[in-house]
């Protein structure tokens, strides 16, 4: 019988960084993906962001996600010989006068000046509606999630690890780990939000949120060197084009644009900008979000040749590189999972 160390099911954000990762500890690899519609990583902004813009408060495990995930890329643009990986400010508008006197307390308070500069005036920018100035947030911007991904899979083909095909749940030997004639020593699901379909982790309370993205092109301005933040970002990719995202929705887990959630994003832009735009793209996913908004790290609690990586949510780039790392050591030695990662959490729901 074949065997390999690992097959991951799923080559989105997730499963491509667990690869890397375990095939840089020499592990072998098998990768089973059949893209679909509505997957998240191919409609990303690929925004990554220490801060909570609304409250200005350091987003969970900020200062450790932050470094890893920037030494992470950097290292993985040089291995596949490409770039899709910006440090940029993220620009935070202002909505009113009380939120810009929140953040200058805050800033001078609570250490977030370590990731927060220049707080700029009302009315500095001509083409921004900017009447209660803003910050800039540092390090911040964005990995451009397609080209990351695209560069992993012939990574992946030139090694001979990837099946192009969808995986098939009756073709599974769970309690000894073999699908389809090959043993492993697990099977690791990162299927985004089409876990909830996996017949062995479909007991996790995922929460899939559909997002919707713009992709716009302002004649009057070339590129903004900053990402634009208020309500949604504005992220510029060059040559007068602009993606704007996102919207969040729970009731909906397709690839479909919506008029409510393009309106939604019409209504935004309308509040930032004072340039005219047209609209080149449309495009909608869905993120593999969780009732807790934690991750979904661990072994399944009856088969344990079965295990999860997947629920990286909203913040699947900042997250998804320590994430990855720390699994990778779960994996390989007997250190044991963060708390608040662990499906053991949800033991009781099995
Ligand atoms: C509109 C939108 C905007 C976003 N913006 C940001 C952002 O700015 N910053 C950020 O950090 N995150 C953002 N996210 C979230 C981010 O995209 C996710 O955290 C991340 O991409 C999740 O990756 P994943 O690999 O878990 O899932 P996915 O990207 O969904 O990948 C899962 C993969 O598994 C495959 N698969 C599933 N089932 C099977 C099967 N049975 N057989 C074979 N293959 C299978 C799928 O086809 C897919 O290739 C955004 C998401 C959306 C939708």
């Amino acid at each position: 019988m074949k065997s390999v160390d690992y097959i991951i099911v799923g080559q989105g954000l997730a499963g491509t960084l667990l690869a890397h990762d375990l095939i840089e500890k020499k592990q072998s690899v098998l990768i089973i993906d059949k893209p679909h519609a509505a997957m998240a990583s191919k409609v990303a902004a690929g925004l990554f962001n220490p801060v909570g813009v609304k409250r200005c408060i350091r987003s969970w495990m900020a200062d450790d996600f932050l470094p890893v995930a920037i030494e992470r890329y950097k290292f993985l643009e040089k291995k596949l010989g490409s770039t899709f990986f910006n440090i940029n400010p993220i620009f935070r508008l202002f909505p009113n006068e009380a939120n810009r006197k929140q953040w200058q307390v805050k800033c001078s308070n609570e250490r977030m000046n370590d990731f927060i500069s220049d707080f700029e005036p009302p009315n500095s920018y001509s083409f921004l509606k900017d009447e209660f100035g803003g910050a800039s947030i540092y390090p911040a911007g964005n990995l451009e999630v397609v080209k990351f991904l695209d560069a992993s899979r012939l990574f992946f083909k030139s090694e001979n690890c990837l099946l192009e095909e969808k995986f098939n749940f009756k073709l599974l030997e769970a309690h000894v780990g073999v699908y389809k004639g090959v043993q492993a020593k697990k099977i690791i699901f990162c299927e985004g939000f089409r876990a909830i379909y996996n017949p062995h982790f479909k007991y996790l309370p995922f929460s899939p949120t559909k997002g919707e993205i713009l992709t716009i092109r302002i004649p009057k301005l070339e590129k903004f060197e900053k990402i634009v933040s208020k309500g949604v970002y504005i992220l510029p990719l060059g040559d007068h084009l602009y993606r704007v995202g996102a919207t969040f929705n729970h009731l909906e887990q397709d690839e479909l644009v919506t008029t409510e959630g393009i309106a939604y994003l019409h209504d935004k832009i309308k509040q930032i900008l004072e340039e005219e735009y047209d609209v080149v793209s449309e495009k909608a996913g869905v993120r593999p979000t969780t009732r807790d908004r934690k991750p979904f790290l661990g072994e399944h609690p009856k088969h344990k040749k079965l295990a999860i990586f997947n629920g990286l949510g909203t913040r699947g780039v900042i997250q998804g590189p320590y994430l990855s790392a720390h699994f990778t050591t779960f994996l390989t030695t007997s250190e044991k999972l963060l708390k608040d990662a662990d499906i053991q959490r949800y033991k009781g729901l099995f």
